[in-house]
């Protein structure tokens, strides 16, 4: 630690003391939230970039985020490009190339107060289960196990977009983690053959990319059976550090409703949207109809300052590990 994170400026002080928000502070959202969490004990959350953002992980859509890189090193009109089915099809190397830089960031990157707290809350054995739209494996790396339908059903959380730290063979759908020299292939643009589909197809990226042609070997569709289970028997759905600009969320949103609404029980489970951002909600209650029969709870709150021009962490100061949303 240097000097000047152990001596935090009277100014950083002052700035942290007004914008952190504490139990004591009074907030109704999130002593209600509490009070739920601590009397769930079958809690789905589903998990977006938000999450790992306190981990130092980048973000997609932000100013020097993945999106601009990317648009900057393949001089794309839209970085967001990159990122589809049709972009690696065609560049499939160069692609590689570039997922090898996101997994360099993600095995850097350490779990951060939100992964420990849902971790936590699987230890308590409150978790129904953790649906996760990042690919960085952090939530593993805060010592969850990762759901897979045949090798681990029980696995308390679900990679939705695959995991960048592993490679997959699209033929067999043999996965294998990425290590020191597939990541260097990678780099020198060399494609990874699979070791057991000699001649096949080079492995991939376990990603999810846009209009992905070969999804069923990054998540198979069994998942959405899984979801309709868990978000039936749920007492409690939190959605954290999730955006609501991609269209998948908002479609994640709208099957856990459809699934609710199935056997009658729209409004009777509370799902709380967990963003320091208002434009989280904003964007859900856009994107859906008829919000006001969900019994969603806002707890829109303020994170501590940014400092240091690093990533403005997502989660709500009353979220703490040593607090575990009122579960201890
Ligand atoms: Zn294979």
């Amino acid at each position: 630690m240097s000097t000047k994170d152990a001596t935090p400026s009277a100014r950083t002080l002052r700035k942290r003391k007004q914008a952190e928000p504490s139990l004591a502070t009074p907030n109704s959202n999130v002593q209600k939230l509490l009070g739920l969490a601590a009397s769930s004990c079958k809690i789905v959350v589903f998990s977006g970039s938000g999450l790992s953002a306190a981990s130092g992980m980048s973000m997609f859509s932000t100013k020097g985020g993945l999106y601009e890189r990317a648009q900057r090193r393949f001089k794309l009109q839209d970085g967001k490009k990159l990122f589809t089915y049709a972009f690696y099809e065609k560049q499939k190397l160069e692609a590689m190339s570039f997922f090898a830089e996101i997994y360099a960031e993600a095995i850097k990157a350490k779990p951060g107060p939100g992964h420990w707290a849902i971790a936590e809350m699987a230890t308590a054995g409150r978790l129904r289960r953790h649906y996760t739209l990042n690919i960085d494996g952090l939530a593993e790396a805060a010592g969850m196990s990762a759901w897979h339908p045949t090798h681990q059903p029980q696995g308390q959380t679900v990679e939705m977009h695959g995991n960048i730290r592993q490679l997959v063979c699209v033929q067999c759908k043999g996965v294998q983690a990425l290590t020191a020299a597939t990541v260097k292939r990678m780099k020198a643009q060399r494609p990874i053959p699979c070791p057991v589909c000699p001649g096949g197809p080079a492995m991939r990226c376990r990603v999810m990319l846009y209009d992905d042609a070969e999804d069923d070997a990054i998540m198979p569709d069994d998942v959405f059976d899984l979801m309709e289970e868990d978000v039936q028997a749920a007492d409690l759905i939190l959605w954290v550090g999730i955006s609501f600009e991609q269209s998948a969320s908002t479609s994640y949103f709208r099957r856990a409703r459809a699934f609710l609404q199935s056997i009658g029980r729209l409004g009777a489970c509370a799902q709380a949207v967990i963003n320091p951002s208002e434009d989280s909600l904003w964007n859900l209650t856009s994107a859906c109809s008829n919000m006001g029969s969900m019994g969603v709870l806002e707890t829109a709150s303020r994170a501590p300052e940014a400092e240091d021009g690093k990533a403005e962490p997502s989660l709500p100061g009353a979220f703490r590990p040593n607090q575990t949303m009122g579960l201890v």
